[in-house]
């Protein structure tokens, strides 16, 4: 049944924070008046969440369950209750009490104002330094490889019109780029300041300490080239790295072969002239690995978001 809102919960053995954190979403939705849905997706939990949730449920109808079979990640969960949803508006939050349910209606009024998607950006951010300052070298670089202007690109808490989860495919650890996948898409981006709070009960389900998430942080900045410049224009991303090899090749090339000429003997630059070979040999094999990309990405790059069409009738 269609409904207003839709709220998506991924979870990982969040067994503390579940029960406060349904109740205080329910008490800030019953004040809105809106027809709402909440879709707990349980990622694989190995603690009583799913118990938890089952209790919840029993109370309320507009609660509902999906259990992964077992841990497949945040993005999998996401994208499964992105399939799941039936509202006109779609919230995601994470489940550890960290995001604040009574700023659900100030999203609300925020993505009313024209804007299709609207980002969380936890601008005091409760978690330990070393968190922090990777994520903000995190953003900044996101930022500037794709000129969206956010500071939180990652950030769990985001309201989306419907039109938008339709439209964007979300895998393997790319719900850190929905803001990226929806711009591509030409959607309108906003951001909200909100509060965040401290982890109440567990801890961090991307680990402690800061050198795994430095580590995810530099293979995602990677991966949003990949996303922005490859999948749009893989022959302009590798093509323009093989030419500029291939060219240089070509002008030491051409240096040792004036050499040549005027000494009869490039003897003493044969290491140049390895790394003439060498320069040569990987800018044409760049420029094919770009052609070839092109090949591959002709069927995927016609899918186009399309706002309306305007039919003459009969
Ligand atoms: N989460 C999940 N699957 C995972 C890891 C995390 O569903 O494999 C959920 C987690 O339970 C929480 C949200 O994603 O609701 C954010 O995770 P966490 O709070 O650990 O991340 P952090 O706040 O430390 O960035
Ligand atoms: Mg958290």
């Amino acid at each position: 049944m269609k409904k207003d809102l839709s709220i998506i919960i991924p979870l990982f053995n969040e067994e503390e924070s579940l029960e406060e954190l349904n109740s205080k979403i329910i008490n800030t939705v019953n004040s809105l008046g809106l027809s709402y849905e909440l879709i707990y997706i349980d990622d694989g939990s190995v603690d009583n969440s799913l118990k938890v949730l089952k209790r919840i449920k029993e109370s309320n109808n507009n609660i509902n369950i999906i259990q992964f079979r077992k841990n497949f990640g945040k993005s999998a969960a996401l994208s499964t209750g992105f399939k799941y949803t039936s509202g006109d508006l779609i919230i995601t939050m994470d489940a550890d009490l960290q995001d604040e349910p009574k700023e659900i209606p100030r999203f609300i009024e925020k993505i009313k104002n024209g804007y299709d998607l609207v980002s969380g950006w936890k601008k005091n951010r409760k978690d330990p330094i070393i968190k922090k300052i990777s994520s903000k070298i995190f953003n900044n670089t996101v930022s500037l490889l794709t000129n969206i202007k956010l500071h939180d690109f990652n950030c769990g808490f985001k309201i989306y019109r419907k039109n938008v989860i339709k439209n964007i495919d979300v895998y393997g650890e790319l719900h850190r780029f929905i803001p990226v996948l929806a711009n591509q898409q030409g959607f309108k981006i906003g951001e909200l300041k909100i509060k965040h709070n401290k982890r109440k009960y567990g801890s961090s389900k991307y680990g402690k300490s800061g050198i795994r998430r430095i580590k995810n942080y530099l293979l995602d900045i990677i991966n949003v080239l990949l996303i922005t410049k490859y999948t749009q224009k893989p022959l302009h991303f590798f093509g323009t790295i093989g030419l500029l090899l291939f060219i240089i090749g070509f002008i030491i090339g051409l240096y040792l072969t004036y050499l040549k000429l005027l000494t009869g003997s490039i003897q003493n630059h044969y290491p140049l002239l390895m790394l003439v070979i060498l320069l040569i040999i990987t800018g044409i094999q760049l420029i094919s690995l770009g052609l070839m990309s092109e090949i591959i990405i002709k069927d995927k790059s016609n899918k186009y978001s399309i706002k309306k069409t305007y039919n003459k009738k009969g």
